[in-house]
């Protein structure tokens, strides 16, 4: 890992349910990390995402392999197993206390969309998180960003804000894609769909 004069690694953490991963994902990774000179990007799939109502449609084991094909040539960016390996609820509270242990020194970035940015009160142990890492958010077609420095601000984040390319794609499109069997293509990266399609995942509802 990357020693600074003066400074440990800078993380980035970029979670979420990643059924499947898009490029929206990889987008807003790629350019957190230049934006903010990180060291690197973990891109930390969701064992439990306790949040949603309906469970995700592939494994995490799938979801992670996936993520994995589609960041293995892009230098700087990491699938994480952490919060698939730790098993229960994925509180990511416990994901940035884990980075803080195994890292001494580390500043911790927590990268989010826009409409995820916007429902960070609903976190579990929001506050541990406030405490542990900066927040950074990205802009996502149909969250509104400029409301939202100010209510985050009030709620004591540190917070920094990283404008990339207006991306419309989401996995919830995606998998409605994959039901109907339109393409995927260039919405997720070739190695994911590749593996997607050698594993036969989001195709059982065609
Ligand atoms: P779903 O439709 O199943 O909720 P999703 O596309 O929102 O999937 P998630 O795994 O829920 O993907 O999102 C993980 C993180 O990536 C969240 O912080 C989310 O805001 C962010 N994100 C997802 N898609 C985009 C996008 N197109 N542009 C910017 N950020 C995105
Ligand atoms: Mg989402």
């Amino acid at each position: 890992m990357t020693a600074r004069p003066g400074g440990g690694p800078r993380i980035g953490v970029l979670g979420g349910t990643f059924d499947p991963v898009h490029v929206g994902h990889l987008v807003a990774a790629v350019n957190a990390r230049h934006a903010l000179d990180l060291d690197r990007v973990l891109l930390v799939v969701a064992g439990q995402p306790w949040q949603r109502a309906a469970g995700p449609l592939a494994t995490p084991a799938d979801r992670l392999a996936v993520v994995a094909a589609a960041v293995a040539d892009q230098d700087g960016l990491e699938a994480s197993d952490l919060e698939i390996a730790r098993g229960g609820p994925s509180y990511t509270a416990d994901t940035l206390e884990t980075l803080g242990c195994s890292c001494p020194g580390a500043e911790l970035f927590l990268i989010v969309g826009a409409d995820v940015a916007d429902q960070l009160d609903t976190w579990e142990r929001v506050g541990a998180c406030r405490e542990l890492a900066t927040l950074v958010v990205v802009n996502r077609p149909g969250a509104s960003v400029g409301r939202l420095s100010a209510k985050l601000e009030a709620l004591g984040w540190r917070t920094m804000t990283v404008e990339i390319p207006a991306l419309d794609i989401s996995s919830t499109d995606l998998r409605a894609r994959a039901a109907d069997g339109r393409p995927l293509d260039f919405l997720v990266p070739e190695a994911a769909i590749r593996h997607i399609r050698r594993v036969g995942l989001y195709a059982d509802e065609r």
